[in-house]
C-alpha cells in the first residue's frame, strides 16, 4: 500500500515527488516514457527562477529526478491504463502490474495538437516533426517550416535557425500569441521568415517532404512554399484519455480541481499541465506538484 503514486514525471510530478518525499510518505512515480516530460523538448529554460544563465532543459530534469531519487522515491517505467477504486484504496493498473493506494496525483502533461491536414500522418518521422530539439540537425542547412505562432513555435524556430538555411514561420494571424521577448528575437532573427494570415492546406511528398500548400486566410491565395521539414506547434491537449470518466473534466479534457490540487474525487489530486488552469509553465508545474503533496499530507492524516 502506498501514501501516493503519482502518474506522470514531469516538473509537476517530480516537485510531487520531492515534498512527498521529504514528508516521508511511501512514494510511487510511475513514467511511460522518460522522467523531464514534455519541457524534454525545449534546449533551453529561461524563465526558472535562479539561474543567471539558463540551464539545458534535459539537465535541470536529471537534477530533479536525483533529488528526488535520493529521498527514496521510487520512480518506474511504466504506462498507466486506468485508475479504479476498491475497498482497500485506489487500484492504479499499469501494462505491467496493479498498485494499492491511498492517493493518487495526476501530473500526465499534454501531447502535441496534430494540424489535421492531408499529408500530416502519412509524413510524421519522414519531414513531418512535433520536436525541433530531437531532429533538427537532420535538417542542417535546408529550408523547414515552423506552424503556430505560440512559444513553442517560436522558441522553436529559433533552435531550427541555428541549423537550417531559412526557417518559414507560419502562423495564421498576423500578430505572435508568444511572450513579447521571444516575439522580438523571432522577428530580428534573419534566417527567419514570417508567413502572415496563413495556414497549411497540404503536406507534400512520397517518401519525405518536399514542400508544402498554403492559403492565406485573407486573400484565399494558395502557394506552393519548398521546404524539407514542417514542424508542427498549434498547442498541446491534455494526456487524460485514459482516466475516462474517473474526474471532472473540462469540454478540452483538462483536470478540474480546487486550490489544493484535489479534483472532484477524494484522494484524487491533479497538478501541472494538464489540469486546468491560467498559465502553463515549469515554474507553475512545479508549484502545483508541491501544493498537492502538501494537501495530501494533510488528507492522509485526516484518513488516519
Ligand atoms: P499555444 O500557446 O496554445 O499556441 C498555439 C499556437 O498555434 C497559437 O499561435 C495558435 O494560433 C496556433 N494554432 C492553434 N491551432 C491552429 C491550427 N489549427 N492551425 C494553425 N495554427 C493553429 O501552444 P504552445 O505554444 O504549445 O504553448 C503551450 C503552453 O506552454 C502555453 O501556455 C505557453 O505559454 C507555454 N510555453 C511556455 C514556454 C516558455 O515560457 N518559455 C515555452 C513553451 C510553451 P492563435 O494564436 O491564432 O490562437
Amino acid at each position: 500500500m502506498y501514501d501516493v503514486v503519482i502518474i506522470g514525471a514531469g516538473p509537476a510530478g517530480l516537485t510531487a515527488g520531492l515534498y512527498a518525499g521529504r514528508s516521508k510518505l511511501k512514494t510511487l512515480i510511475l513514467e511511460k516514457i522518460s522522467c523531464g516530460g514534455q519541457i524534454l523538448l525545449t534546449e533551453y529554460i529561461e524563465n526558472y527562477p535562479g539561474f543567471k544563465e539558463p540551464p539545458l532543459a534535459r539537465d535541470l530534469m536529471l537534477d530533479m529526478e536525483k533529488q528526488v531519487k535520493g529521498l527514496g522515491v521510487e520512480i518506474l517505467q511504466e504506462e498507466v491504463s486506468g485508475i479504479k477504486k476498491d475497498e482497500s484504496g485506489w487500484i492504479v493498473k499499469t501494462d505491467i502490474a496493479e498498485r494499492i493506494s491511498k492517493s493518487i496525483i495526476i501530473s500526465v502533461g499534454s501531447d502535441p495538437k496534430r494540424l489535421g491536414v492531408e499529408g500530416e500522418d502519412l509524413l510524421i518521422g519522414k519531414g513531418v516533426s512535433y520536436c525541433a530539439t530531437c531532429d533538427a540537425p537532420l535538417f542542417r542547412g535546408k529550408q523547414v517550416a515552423v506552424i503556430g505562432g505560440g512559444d513553442t513555435a517560436v522558441e522553436e524556430a529559433l533552435y531550427l535557425a541555428k541549423f537550417c538555411e531559412k526557417v518559414f514561420l507560419v502562423h495564421r494571424r498576423d500578430t505572435l500569441r508568444a511572450a513579447e521577448i521571444l516575439r522580438e528575437r523571432v522577428l530580428g532573427n534573419d534566417k527567419i521568415t514570417p508567413v502572415w494570415d496563413s495556414v497549411v492546406v497540404k503536406i507534400s511528398g512520397k517518401d519525405k517532404v518536399d514542400g508544402m500548400v498554403l492559403k492565406n486566410v485573407k486573400t484565399k491565395k494558395e502557394e506552393n512554399i519548398r521546404c524539407s521539414g514542417v514542424f508542427i506547434y498549434v498547442g498541446r491537449a491534455p494526456a487524460t484519455g485514459f482516466l475516462a470518466d474517473l474526474v471532472k473534466l473540462d469540454e478540452h479534457g483538462h483536470i478540474l480541481t480546487d486550490e489544493c490540487m484535489q479534483t472532484n474525487k477524494k484522494g484524487i489530486f491533479a497538478a501541472g499541465d494538464c489540469r486546468q488552469k491560467i498559465l502553463r509553465q515549469v515554474v507553475t508545474a512545479c508549484s502545483d506538484g508541491a501544493t498537492a503533496a502538501f494537501c495530501i499530507q494533510r488528507y492522509l492524516e485526516s484518513l488516519n
